[in-house]
């Protein structure tokens, strides 16, 4: 792989996103080698199945677009969307199901048997994968990697970067790579931490309560209003209700909870004026309104003290202000926002500071909820730039071609 074997493309990171890039150099015709700094590949995507590897969500095309953040996705996850998703695993012997929520997961439920058909699929294809490789930055002439054989420099004629984002990096994806493309002019948003729990500074009185969940509520942020359910844990609330609104509230907006959303505040009140009034509190929230403990607990967690009035408790029970420590660090997020910023971005994808090299999934600067969106969109971007780092390649050849029957024709001259 070094001068003496010609290398066509080179992709840098064996996740969804580098992986489907690979596939589709493969299907062009290209000799690929996908670079992976950890013994395996994919530990995220393997990660992800651990709780049911939910691939895509089965919504109409408009909607499902509508959740990325960067208007820019919008074409990629309509080319290859829901429909698409379902097509590809079914192609890896990978049956699916939709969920009562609309999102679709493996009948398996596990990553484990996708990957597997997957690697079986590009290693039939020629893709050649290099584990243990880590890139470590640039060199003069080329890529620089840390192999157990030792340091390599790397040149290949198209490289397609798939590092991932920053979030767990433990499994590989440790944005290790932002000072190095930073170096060569490469607009990088800082990363921040997405789908991710909030850190609460509980009082001692909530240490019962950790491992509750806390069903049938809504939360309210900013101006957004969405059912949801939570656990409370002992570093503050985690699931995917608290996911959904977690970018809102890192970006500043106020979070609180309406623990009885089918209710009215002034049903609510009349529930409360109706309990005698030497019970104590906590026996009329549970009484009047069959709250549980944990609904309780929050409560009094934040905002004690309660008031007696039936119409101001229900008001506080209708919008609980939720008092939270911001988002738990990046290390423990879902995913993460910022990355390659679009405008350092060519509509291929490709490094306007460094022509011939692509860049491809959760290293982009574009967010989306949990619910299938950031695999679809890893797998979306990664075919766009497979196919673009393709085009490339072919340009390439044709230059080329035209510059030796140039050449041809000179010397054809100079022999008359
Ligand atoms: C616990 C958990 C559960 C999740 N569940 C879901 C889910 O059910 N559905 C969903 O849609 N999404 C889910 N996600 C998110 C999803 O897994 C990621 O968005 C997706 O894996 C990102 O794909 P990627 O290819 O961009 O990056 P990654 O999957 O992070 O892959 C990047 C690869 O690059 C390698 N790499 C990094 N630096 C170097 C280097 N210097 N040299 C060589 N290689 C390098 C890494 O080792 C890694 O293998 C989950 C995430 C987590 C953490």
């Amino acid at each position: 792989m070094s001068g003496a074997e010609p290398l066509d493309a080179l992709v840098i990171g064996a996740g969804p996103a580098g992986l489907m890039a690979a596939e589709a150099l493969a299907a062009a015709g290209r000799s690929v080698v996908v670079a992976e700094a950890r013994p395996s590949p994919a530990r995220k995507f393997l990660m992800a199945g651990k709780s049911g590897l939910n691939l895509t969500k089965n919504e109409p095309p408009a909607v499902f677009a509508g959740h990325f953040s960067a208007p820019w996705m919008v074409p990629l996850v309509t080319a290859f969307g829901p429909a698409e998703v379902v097509g590809w695993a079914r192609d890896l012997g990978i049956e699916t199901f939709t969920g009562s929520s609309g999102r679709v997961f493996p009948r398996g439920m596990k990553a484990s048997p996708l990957l597997r058909a997957w690697l079986a699929r590009l290693g039939r294809a020629g893709v050649r994968l290099r584990t243990r490789w880590a890139w470590r930055g640039f060199a003069e002439n080329g890529l620089l990697f840390e192999t157990p054989e030792g340091p390599r420099v790397i040149a290949p004629r198209a490289t397609v970067l798939a590092l991932g984002g920053a979030s767990w990096p433990r499994l590989g994806s440790d944005a290790a790579w932002v000072p190095w493309l930073g170096g060569q002019g490469v607009a990088i948003r800082p990363f921040r931490p997405a789908n991710v729990a909030l850190a609460v500074d509980w009082s001692a009185h909530m240490a019962r309560h950790f491992g509750a969940a806390v069903k049938g509520v809504a939360l309210l942020c900013g101006a957004a209003r969405g059912q949801g359910e939570f656990v409370i844990s002992a570093r503050g609330l985690e699931g995917g209700g608290i996911y959904a609104v977690s970018a809102a509230v890192r970006d500043g907006a106020p979070l609180a909870i309406d623990l009885l959303p089918g209710r009215s505040v002034a049903e609510v009140a009349a529930r409360l004026a109706r309990t005698g009034n030497g019970e104590s509190i906590v026996n009329r929230l549970r009484k009047a309104l069959r709250l549980d403990p944990a609904k309780i607990a929050l409560a009094q967690e934040w905002a004690r003290p309660l008031p007696v009035r039936p119409e101001a408790l229900a008001g506080v029970l209708k919008a609980l202000p939720v008092h939270h420590a911001g988002p738990r660090p990046i290390a423990e997020a879902i995913s993460s926002a910022g990355g390659i910023a679009r405008a350092a971005l060519t509509e291929e994808l490709e490094l306007t500071a460094l022509p011939g090299v692509f860049a491809c999934g959760e290293m982009l600067d574009w967010e989306a909820p949990t619910g299938g969106y950031l695999l679809t969109g890893c797998l979306a971007s990664g075919l766009h730039v497979g196919r673009a780092a393709s085009a490339f390649l072919a340009r390439l050849d044709s230059k080329a071609d035209l510059r030796s029957s140039g050449a041809k024709t000179e010397r054809n001259d100079g022999g008359a």
